[in-house]
């Protein structure tokens, strides 16, 4: 039994095609997402359809794996079973592969404020509040009322809180700016506000300082070392200061799925199962966790960062280790993790790339940047499409996935 079809529940189940095994995959979505590209959903870059898919699809063809959409919402350990709304699974190995959610330092009532990006329906949605944000800006005769509409806030500087701001700031000042008649989109204010005293902070400090001056060629305002105090309908709080937007986006922190609450296992500050060395959970025979859910170590007792590339690793490893017990082989030995580097891109020109021996931005970092993603999408459905949307983006400025398809809610909403 697998919950979760992301990186890691889908490489683990891939990683199992041909083995004597009948694989449940339950997933509350019935598509896997290729959440690095979110951020350009949410800014009508790209429409959902581009980078997500149909879980049934991508296994058609492996007959050992029958696919569920359903919502776990707990696990029985002593009957070995997983529990949804409906129905209970009965499992003899369990994989908890089920992802990370956002988290607001316990302030949950800033969510509907101040949405975070994780699935495709919070995509759309910030494509929505951000389209209509614009549109309403434009019917207003309320000067006050139309700068707080242009101000565009995003919380939290890390690689998809600059992206997003990168890419903010690319529709206000170039996409947009032939479209309406009453705003100059082009005054929007896009601010990027961060707690730390840098943006990308787990890249080295020369990155960092690189993206700063990409973000502000772009027109974004950083704000470094402010912590948010209070989100609402009217705007945040950064101490006293208020910032008065009908816009606020929250990349500032993730927290683990409850899965480690389904099975009672120890877990760390951010929710995340305390797995063992082989990814099992420690008291637990045939449960095991991996990706954002799971806090793994590498061989230097370093926590493996939440990112797509280890996900996958720990499922390949999984299926190795599962299918080696049944057949009766010897272990693999523990999980060991390869670090690949770490991407981020700001706007449609720069970037950073932080790979072990290499350390690059600008231009060149840009397209070293769209090939690793074009290259991580080969296996999924149409990357020559999505290649091609995004030539055409980068010549033109276009983002052609401008649609708002629910207005009455988002306009309430934005407040
Ligand atoms: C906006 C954004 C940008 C990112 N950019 C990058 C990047 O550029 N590079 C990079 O390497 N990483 C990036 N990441 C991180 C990367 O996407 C994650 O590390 C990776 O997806 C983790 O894989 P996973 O399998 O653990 O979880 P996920 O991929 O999140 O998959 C979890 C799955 O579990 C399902 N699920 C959750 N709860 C339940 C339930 N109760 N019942 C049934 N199913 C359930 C979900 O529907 C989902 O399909 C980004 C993440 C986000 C959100």
């Amino acid at each position: 039994m697998i919950v979760g079809a992301g990186f890691g529940g889908l490489f683990a189940a891939r990683g199992l095609r041909g083995a004597a095994v009948d694989i449940t995959l339950v997933d509350k979505h019935n598509y896997h997402l290729f959440q690095p590209l979110l951020y350009q959903v949410a800014t009508a870059g790209l429409a959902p359809s581009d980078i997500a898919w149909p879980i049934r699809g991508i296994l058609s063809r492996q007959k050992n794996v029958t696919v569920l959409l359903d919502e776990v919402r707990g696990v029985d350990t002593a009957k070995r079973e997983v529990l949804t709304g409906t129905r209970s699974l009965h499992y003899d190995y369990l994989v908890l592969a089920t992802g990370a959610r956002h988290a607001y330092f316990g302030h949950h009532d800033w969510e509907p404020h101040a949405p975070g990006l994780k699935s495709i329906d919070d995509a759309v949605a910030i494509r929505q509040r951000v389209l209509m944000a614009f549109e309403r800006a434009e019917m207003t005769d309320d000067e006050e009322e139309r700068r707080r509409l242009l101000n565009f806030v995003v919380v939290g500087a890390g690689p998809t809180g600059v992206e997003l701001a990168g890419t903010l700031a690319e529709l206000a000042h170039y996409t947009l700016a032939a479209d309406f008649r009453h705003i100059d989109s082009r005054s929007a204010r896009v601010i990027l506000v961060e707690a730390g005293s840098r943006v990308l902070p787990a890249m080295p400090e020369r990155l960092s300082d690189y993206a700063v001056r990409a973000l502000h060629r772009l027109g974004v305002e950083v704000r470094l070392e402010h912590a948010v105090t209070d989100c609402g309908p009217r705007g945040v709080m950064l101490g006293d200061e208020p910032l008065p937007t009908a816009t606020i986006l929250w990349a500032a922190g993730v927290s683990a799925s409850r899965a480690g609450e389904w099975v009672g296992a120890a877990t760390d500050n951010a929710g995340r199962v305390v797995v063992a060395g082989d990814l099992s959970v420690p008291g637990h025979a045939g449960i095991f966790a991996i990706g954002d859910t799971a806090a793994v170590r590498d061989s230097d007792g370093e926590l493996v960062p939440g990112i797509a590339p280890a996900a996958k690793q720990q499922g390949r490893y999984l299926a190795r280790l599962i299918r080696t017990r049944i057949e009766g082989r010897p272990d693999p030995g523990p999980f060991r993790y390869r670090h690949a580097g770490n991407l981020a891109t700001i706007g449609r020109k720069a970037a950073v790339v932080d790979f072990p021996l290499l350390k690059l931005s600008g231009r060149l970092a840009w397209w070293l940047w769209g090939i690793a993603h074009i290259y991580f999408l080969i296996g999924m459905r149409s990357p020559i499409l999505v290649a091609l949307n995004w030539l055409r983006q980068y010549l033109t400025y276009g983002r052609g996935a401008r649609l708002i398809t629910f207005q009455d809610r988002d306009r309430n909403d934005a407040g």
